[in-house]
């Protein structure tokens, strides 16, 4: 889309899915929308953001649509900053088309997908981080993006980069300072207040990127991968794991036999659990396209979930398995604890041969006991830095945003070492307006056109 803000058109879409419904929304935006309005309806002397009833009709063949709830909201006070007509029709899947054609009929254009938004952030309604939380609102199936969308509707992560960005700009302003007034009784600002300074800005920056690998999980959910030999338990655990909340269960695709995918949620975090019998090949056979599969699948793991029946000695291949495994991303299940004696359970990894430093968890999966451990465990694993900060601290949940936070860091950290090597001042701070410009581009302060179609192409029309 290349429309330019200077001269834009009025635009309509029905903002609420097809189907059966009791309500659908449509919205139209621009100078013309009033004008719309009043070629599809009688309306005289509405007041703004308030509703009432008119009747819709064609404004060619004048045919009545349906009586409908009409609100205007003049600009500035709107979503978009134009002139919008909101109109609550009934809903299913004729009514609202019917009154869309009428509208473009009408003189409006049909809405592109994130078109509305897209002018709010062109007309400084919101900007570019707050209108990627609007996409997270619409798209959020986990609770936990969903808190980090509103919490940056409200500006979490906004207001912690503009902070972020004065405090570079204050350090600028302080060599600024520095260089300008070298002659000043004062004396000039002690190159280590600048140090300090920039150093803590870094720092901050560092705890923000520490959010981002479980930011993307919140999107995403955590790939979880039970792997095992065969008859180990993995599809009694799988099931048992997904329980109540069995969401979506889907073949995935390219596979030949059963391996399975689904979405599960762990108190509100998103989890996506596979059951592969490609990986039991990998056990099995030394060659086969379950090898491959079943490796690209741990590759990209962030959780293995390795399942080992509760008592039994591993085996040199189980062992050769684990010997390379990240512990902080692999935990041992010992299944089937309910076939074991009283009090065989955590005290036989010694001689079972379970490699040190693996976590491992018993779990009967038939009985459901070591259940809830095991979520509570997985959980921990995969969004352990989001749920020791329960508070409204933001969380860095697009590549986007740790691209930019991490350009910045390295700006800043190339300005310490220039500092630190006595590179004159004025070259050193060339870092730090590049950082500066960097957490700009992240609240979309400068803003070239293929990054706004990268933001707005994924939303849904009428958003
Ligand atoms: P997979 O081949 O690794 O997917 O293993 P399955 O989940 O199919 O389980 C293999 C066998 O072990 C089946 O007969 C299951 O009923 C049995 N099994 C799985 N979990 C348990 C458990 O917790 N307790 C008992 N007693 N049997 C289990």
């Amino acid at each position: 889309m290349s429309d330019s803000p200077l001269a834009p058109d009025t635009i309509a879409a029905i903002a609420t899915p097809p189907g059966r419904g009791a309500v659908a929304l449509l919205r139209v935006s621009g100078p013309g929308a009033f004008d719309v309005l009043r070629r599809v309806a009688s309306v005289d002397g509405l007041a703004p953001r308030v509703q009432r009833l008119a009747a819709l009709r064609h404004p060619e063949s004048g045919e009545l649509l349906d009586q409908a709830l009409v609100t205007v909201f003049p600009s500035p006070a709107s979503y978009t900053g134009e002139d919008i007509v909101e109109i609550s029709t009934h809903g299913g899947v004729l009514t609202p088309q019917l009154v869309l054609d009428a509208l473009l009929a009408a003189g409006a254009r049909a809405a592109e997908p994130g078109e509305f938004t897209r002018r709010a952030y062109l007309n400084g309604k919101l900007d570019l981080l707050q209108a990627e939380a609007v996409a997270d609102l619409v798209d959020g199936r986990s609770r936990a993006l969903h808190r980090a969308a509103v919490h940056q509707m409200e500006r979490g992560l906004s207001r912690r980069i503009h902070d972020l960005r004065a405090a570079i700009i204050h350090a600028e302003s302080l060599i600024a300072y520095s260089i300008d007034f070298p002659e000043e009784d004062e004396p000039p600002v002690p190159p280590e207040r600048i140090h300090a300074a920039v150093g803590e800005v870094l720092a901050r920056i560092d705890a923000l990127l520490a959010t981002a690998p479980e930011g993307e999980l919140l999107r995403e959910g955590a790939l979880t991968v039970l792997a095992g030999r065969p008859n180990s338990g993995k599809s009694s655990l799988f099931n048992a794991l997904l329980g109540a909340e069995r969401a979506i269960v889907t073949e995935i695709p390219g596979t030949t036999r059963d391996a399975l995918e689904a979405q599960a949620s762990v108190d509100g975090y998103p989890f996506r659990l596979v059951d592969t019998a490609g990986l039991r090949e990998t056990m099995d056979r030394v060659e086969g396209i379950g090898i491959e599969f079943a490796r690209r699948y741990l590759a990209a793991a962030d959780l293995v979930l390795f399942c080992v029946e509760a008592g039994r000695a591993l085996q040199e291949d189980e062992r050769a398995f684990l010997r390379d495994r990240d512990p902080d991303r692999t935990l041992v299940v010992r299944t089937k604890a309910d076939l074991l004696g009283e009090g065989m359970e955590a005290s036989e990894d010694g001689e079972t041969g379970l490699t040190s430093g693996l976590r491992s968890i018993p779990v009967a999966a038939v009985e459901g006991t070591g259940i809830s451990e095991l979520r509570a465990t997985l959980l921990r694993m995969a969004f352990g830095h989001v749920l020791a900060d329960p508070g409204e601290a933001p969380v860095v949940t697009r590549e986007r945003h740790a691209r930019a936070l991490r350009r910045a860091r390295d700006e800043l950290a190339e300005f310490l070492s220039a500092l630190a090597e006595r590179v004159p001042m004025e070259f050193a701070a060339t870092h730090l307006r590049a950082a500066a410009g960097s957490l700009e581009d992240l609240v979309g302060a400068v803003t070239v056109d293929d990054v706004l179609d990268r933001v707005f192409g994924d939303f849904c029309v009428g958003k």
